[in-house]
């Protein structure tokens, strides 16, 4: 997994203010892949919920997951399911900020990117643009 080099940024793609628990993202990730995707889960509250260390390898970015780490927030879609949709609330945005500002200062030179800026990603995945955020200096 070592040495860390990218983190992502992912939504659970659940539906706009439901308050879904990390213990429900992970019972998930691991039916489908064998193990937890994420390493950090943003819920709601803004709670950073840590659910891998940085020495273990998650599962969130298909053919890329060493030293990359994965970071999810609840949210990304519409309340019907039927748009992706930046549903952060103002406390999943700060609590973003911060992981992302503690990896830059722990890792230096790691490249922050939206799940669909990899290549090859069709997703929507994490409803907002991380590169324009960074642009902005909002992350
Ligand atoms: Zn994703």
């Amino acid at each position: 997994m070592m040495p860390i080099r990218y983190l992502t940024i992912h939504c659970a793609a659940t539906p706009e203010g439901r308050d879904v628990k990390p213990d429900t993202i992970a019972q998930w990730d691991r039916a489908k892949f064998g193990q937890e995707s994420y390493h950090h889960i943003v819920t709601l509250d803004g709670h950073d919920h840590v659910r891998l260390p940085d020495t273990k390898r998650g599962a969130h970015t298909g053919g890329a997951n060493t030293g990359n780490i994965g970071v999810c927030y609840v949210g990304g879609m519409s309340k019907d399911m039927k748009a992706p949709k930046d549903t952060r609330t103002e406390a999943q945005k700060i609590t973003l900020q911060a992981i992302v500002a503690a990896y830059r200062a722990r890792y230096p030179g790691i490249v922050i990117r939206g799940h669909n800026e990899w290549p090859k990603v069709a997703k929507a995945c994490p409803s907002f643009s991380v590169k324009a955020e960074i642009a902005k200096g909002l992350l």
